[in-house]
């Protein structure tokens, strides 16, 4: 018995299902998760001292890789200050300046400790400006796990939410609408039949909780149309693709302005940040200022805002980091999608960026009832093979892979061969 497998005993017992969060277990491929020692640059290694290359980086923050010096020593420099005083600092407003003179769409921010409450807040503010109470959502995207938004209504056009998770009572999510993603005329019937209810539309830009789901052409401009003819505010949930498709995210590569955006794991540098910040009208709805209460014990938190800040920075400073990362994401993602071809694999590869993830089905994958399709039990076997051979992928046939800027040539090269190897012993 490993080191890890000593450990999920232990953890089995007074954690439940061993883990904080359940993406981490390795239930779907049949395992036990690999525990975590240490980790730097692209790789990472486990309670028995393996290395594997890390496709994970904490789903998604470490863009920089593990351990960057720079970070880290902003983060003990902060640390030595005292970690945290539930008072205003000089370095939220640097984090606050710093976004909202790099993000054109944002004029207001507010700082808080995690995705979930980014989204939770956002769409609060958004109720609370427009005084309607009805959301849309899309089949497949997730926005943390706030009770109105753990709608996954499958194939939910028209159809108002059921709850995807017990202890959601019915009434919290009796408002939120589903429709189906890159389908407009989904969005324009939920619209037509709640004329003047619908408060605001939330969308991943790029969808990354279904695999990776890119928008068809037009998709998220015909979001903005229809949400400004509607009145209602149009939230751009960043938290995966803000600072990692572009520097502004998805708002940013696709030249589409959203009313409120939300942010989260980049935004932090490895540690617990969310934020979400819009227009200037909209966000001064918040407390102190407005109507709309929100607060957090440790939000903006000293050390916090000293890893996430540098992080910023780093992604600012060279201006052609996002075309470095791209070029990687072609050489790994491309990578791939050759070789599916080359052995006629049944699979389909979506990839931007340096965010990728191949679907075991051989159809399109254009919305959740694509991403349904694919096989997650040959998904498992080729997790198994990789995880064998000392490439760290997410345990789930839907979620995404990610690169860094450490991920190296070599460690790209390695990858595409074990794809490779793994191909031709599945044939
Ligand atoms: C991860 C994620 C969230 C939730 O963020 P947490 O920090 O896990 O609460 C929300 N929206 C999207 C798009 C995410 O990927």
């Amino acid at each position: 018995m490993g080191r890890s497998e000593e450990l999920m005993n232990r953890a089995v017992q007074c954690i439940p299902g061993g883990v904080n969060s359940p993406v981490r277990a390795y239930q779907s491929v049949d395992m036990t998760p690999r525990f975590i020692s240490r980790a730097d640059a692209s790789h990472i290694t486990d309670a028995d001292g393996v290395e594997y290359i890390d496709y994970i980086l904490s789903w998604g923050p470490m863009i920089n890789g593990h351990n960057n010096r720079r970070v880290l020593d902003k983060v003990t420099e902060a640390c030595q200050r005292g970690m945290s005083y539930g008072a205003p600092t000089e370095i939220e407003v640097e984090m606050a300046e710093f976004m909202t003179s790099r993000l054109p769409h944002v004029d207001m921010v507010r700082m808080v400790n995690s995705g979930t409450e980014a989204v939770m807040s956002a769409i609060r503010t958004a109720r609370g400006f427009t005084g309607r109470e009805k959301i849309i959502k899309f089949s497949g995207c997730y926005h943390g796990h706030s009770d109105c938004l753990l709608v996954d209504a499958g194939s939910g056009l028209m159809t108002a939410g059921v709850p995807g998770s017990a202890g959601v009572p019915a009434g919290c999510t009796k408002d939120t609408l589903t429709a189906v993603y890159n389908d407009l005329s989904s969005v324009e019937a939920l619209f037509e039949a709640n004329k003047g209810e619908i408060a605001c539309l939330i969308v991943e830009p790029v969808a990354a909780n279904m695999g990776v789901v890119l928008p068809e052409e037009g998709f998220l401009q015909g979001l903005r149309d229809i949400c400004t003819r509607e009145g209602a505010l149009l939230i751009f949930d960043e938290v995966i693709t803000g600072f990692r498709v572009a520097f502004g995210g998805a708002a940013e590569l696709f030249g589409v302005t959203p009313d409120l955006v939300t942010y989260g794991k980049i935004i932090g540098g490895g540690m617990p940040v969310g934020a979400y910040g819009g227009k200037r009208e909209i966000m001064e709805m918040v407390a102190p200022l407005g109507p709309v209460y929100q607060a957090g014990t440790l939000s903006g938190n000293p050390v916090a805002m000293a890893a996430g800040l540098e992080q910023l920075k780093i992604l600012t400073e060279d201006a052609d980091i996002y075309n470095t990362l791209a070029k990687k994401g072609e050489k790994l993602f491309g990578g791939i999608n050759a070789l599916l071809k080359q052995y006629n694999a049944p699979c389909t590869m979506n990839h931007i960026g340096s965010l990728g993830c191949i679907f075991f089905t051989p159809d399109t994958v254009k919305n959740y009832e694509d991403a349904k399709k694919a096989d997650t039990a040959v998904f498992a076997q080729y997790f198994r093979h990789m995880l064998g051979k000392g490439i760290h992928l997410a345990p789930s046939q839907f979620e995404a892979m990610f690169l860094s800027v450490t991920h190296t040539e070599e460690d790209i090269d390695k990858t595409l061969e074990l794809v490779e190897d793994y191909l031709k012993n599945a044939k």
